[in-house]
């Protein structure tokens, strides 16, 4: 099946040449997001509630405690699912062309719920993953009790659009002063140095996975 499924609802109308419609790049903002907004509906009104996501193939998940009533709303039912990256602020001549740069991914689909405990440990083990790669192998297994504690919600990566701004602000030189100062500043995501648990043993060096985190 060629991916994304054709689709109205995914057509971009506003700047439609910033849409990027190679599959590899929504996996990739997918991937290097750590957090997504996925929206349902609770008594037949829109929330959107952000949470951590993660891919395995062409599928994304999302966890919680068994009662939370994000995931419970999203089983069986529409929901819609947003990932961004803010790349930069673009600082234009006039407060009409400021922008910002982005790379963002827009997934449709229905939620079901993860049921075989083999699949649920497979995705709880991507989460880890997603957040800091390479952490699974510091950790002892996760407990099946813990598999069983989480629920866990799926939805197909089918349905989806992925839309990308890059480059300099607009500049309408009949009424902007090419003398006044605008660019773009550039952003992105950076860990601070690690704060080790007070119970960590003395001696006891950050790991790896921990001390090169790096997203991007
Ligand atoms: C960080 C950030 C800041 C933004 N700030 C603004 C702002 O201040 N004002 C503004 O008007 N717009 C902003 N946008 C762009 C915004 O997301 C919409 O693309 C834009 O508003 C067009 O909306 P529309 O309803 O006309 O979209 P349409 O083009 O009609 O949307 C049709 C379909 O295209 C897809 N689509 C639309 N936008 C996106 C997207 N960003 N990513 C992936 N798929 C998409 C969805 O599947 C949607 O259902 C921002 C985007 C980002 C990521």
């Amino acid at each position: 099946m060629t991916l994304p499924i054709p689709s109205d609802r995914t057509r971009l109308h506003r700047h439609s040449e910033r849409g990027a419609p190679d599959p590899a790049a929504a996996r990739a903002i997918l991937d290097e997001a750590l957090t997504c907004h996925l929206a349902f509906l609770r008594d037949g009104a829109p929330v959107v509630l952000p949470t951590i996501h993660t891919r395995v193939d062409d599928h994304l998940y999302f966890h919680g405690a068994a009662s939370n009533f994000m995931l419970r709303a999203a089983i069986g039912q529409a929901i819609c699912c947003a990932v961004t990256l803010v790349d930069g602020l673009v600082l234009a001549r006039s407060a009409f062309h400021h922008s910002m740069n982005y790379r963002s991914v827009v997934v449709f689909g229905e939620g079901s719920e993860v049921k075989d405990p083999a699949t649920k440990l497979r995705v709880l083990e991507a989460l880890v993953e997603h957040a800091a790669p390479g952490r699974l192998a510091d950790l002892p297994p996760i407990a099946d009790d813990h598999v069983r504690k989480t629920l866990v919600v799926g939805m197909p990566l089918r349905e989806f659009s992925c839309k990308v701004r890059s480059g300099p602000a607009g500049f309408a030189e009949r009424e902007e002063d090419p003398a006044l100062w605008a660019g773009v500043l550039p952003l992105r995501l950076a860990a601070g140095a690690p704060v080790t648990d007070d119970r960590v043993p003395e001696g006891v060096p950050v790991p790896a996975s921990v001390a090169g985190w790096a997203r991007g």
